[in-house]
């Protein structure tokens, strides 16, 4: 028999240029096939490498899961600017001096709260970091038992308090918490209690036989209440839906309410129902937001042109009341009605599965439980490998040995490549 030379590393990364990838990359690819023996099958093999490469590259994907706000696929949907440009991120337009960061973003995003001052940093846990750093670190942080909570992602308020150099001044017990124990602990001179933290419970629920304190009532205390309100839901009126808030909504705290309940601060992810891109947003009383701003750790935490154009750009929708230039929005309150209209085109087109009604989920770690009537496409057996093979990748769910594509979460400018991801099943 004769042996298969092996094929040049040059020549085989050299085979693969139609992947699109930089040829340093599949070169690395052909060094791992002709490592793994067989050079008969080498060139096959760095072909799958090469893929593998291009799979673990970030790309878009079609979210068909129904979870709004997907963790593994970056939360709330996001439209990205492609163009190279400077921005005047600390210039002062109106004086040509050097101006600030905060000044745009988070002034927009302050007015929309109600608050008098905010400020941006990388995500809802740094928010919580920064504040407590700021203002509490060597001194004592009061929060009641019931919230000493764990969101996903390994968010643990005790473990962030220790980070911080905050002391944890433990309140009440896990299921009730009442006022009086707020102000037994403030009055306590051993524990130097300088603020009380409110955290929404986000994830999960205490049912049965419970109490905790409202921010309204922890207003009364001598201390500055800080509420994690976490989701970013910015004004439960909702004035930027035609319809008002959603009934799935009820009881979400927002953050025009918490500050004007009493809340000195409140903190909240920039991509859970604030519909932005990955930020943490600190707002409220001026005098501590500068607090913040003016500690060492802002800087750490700060984040560039790229988040707070995004932000900025979700502020001003807000601020328009316009509802529906907000992705997250547009397809969390789009009518069932519209999305079966969707579903029936989608089946006609590829043929293939049928129409069904199905519940989306808010997802992010908010509102457990909550469910929204929706429409999509039902397919027998578990297609989730392929329809995550084909480009763009589509992210659908299995339950009873079905795959279900919820429509809600796919921009209606993505039904004909759903179309045709599910054509190429057949
Ligand atoms: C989600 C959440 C966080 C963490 O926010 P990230 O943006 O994920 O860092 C903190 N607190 C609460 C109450 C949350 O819901």
């Amino acid at each position: 028999m004769r042996s298969v030379k092996p094929p040049s590393v040059d020549a085989l990364a050299r085979s693969l240029a139609d992947t699109g990838l930089p040829h340093p990359l599949l070169v690395g690819a052909a060094r791992t096939a002709i490592a793994e023996g067989d050079p008969g099958e080498a060139s096959q093999r760095a072909r799958r490498h090469a893929r593998l490469m291009a799979l673990a590259l970030l790309q878009p994907v079609i979210n068909a899961t129904g979870v709004l706000l997907h963790t593994n696929l970056g939360r709330a949907p996001l439209a990205v600017a492609a163009e190279a440009a400077y921005t005047n991120l600390e210039l002062d337009l109106s004086s040509g001096r050097r101006g600030s960061r905060h000044a745009h973003a988070a002034a927009m995003l302050a007015r929309l709260c109600g608050a008098d001052a905010a400020i941006v940093v990388n995500n809802g846990a740094s928010a919580v970091l920064l504040v407590l750093a700021a203002l509490a670190a060597g001194r004592g942080a009061a929060v009641s038992r019931g919230e000493l909570v764990e969101i996903g992602g390994g968010f643990r308020v005790p473990e962030v308090m220790e980070q911080s150099g905050a002391r944890l001044v433990e309140v009440g017990t896990t299921n009730r918490t009442r006022l009086t124990d707020f102000a037994a602990a403030a009055a306590d001179s051993a524990n130097d209690t300088v603020l009380a933290l409110k955290v929404h419970q986000s994830n999960y629920r205490i049912v049965g036989f419970t109490e905790s304190v409202t921010v309204s009532e922890m207003a009364s205390l001598d201390v500055p209440v800080v509420a994690d309100i976490g989701s970013g839901l910015v004004d439960s009126a909702c004035p930027w839906l035609d319809d008002g808030p959603p009934s799935w909504l009820a009881g979400e705290p927002a953050a025009r309410q918490t500050l004007s309940a009493g809340a000195a601060l409140v903190t909240f992810s920039g991509d859970k129902l604030f519909g932005g891109p990955q930020a943490g947003i600190i707002a409220g009383r001026v005098d501590l937001v500068e607090k913040c701003a003016r500690h060492p750790l802002a800087r750490a935490l700060r984040p560039g042109s790229l988040v707070l154009g995004a932000l900025q750009q979700v502020a001003l929708a807000y601020l328009r009341r316009d509802g529906q230039a907000i992705e997250f929005w547009r397809m969390a309150s789009a009518a069932a009605d519209e999305l079966e209209c969707r579903a029936r085109a989608v089946v006609a087109e590829c043929g293939i599965g049928e129409a069904a009604s199905m519940a989306s989920v808010p997802g992010g770690g908010t509102i457990p439980g909550a469910e929204i009537d929706s429409f999509g496409v039902v397919v027998d057996g578990d297609c989730r490998a392929a329809l995550r093979a084909g480009s763009p990748p589509v992210i659908a769910r299995v339950s009873d040995g079905r795959t279900w594509l919820d429509l809600r979460t796919v921009a209606p400018g993505d039904d004909r490549r759903v179309a045709a991801a599910l054509s190429a099943l057949g």
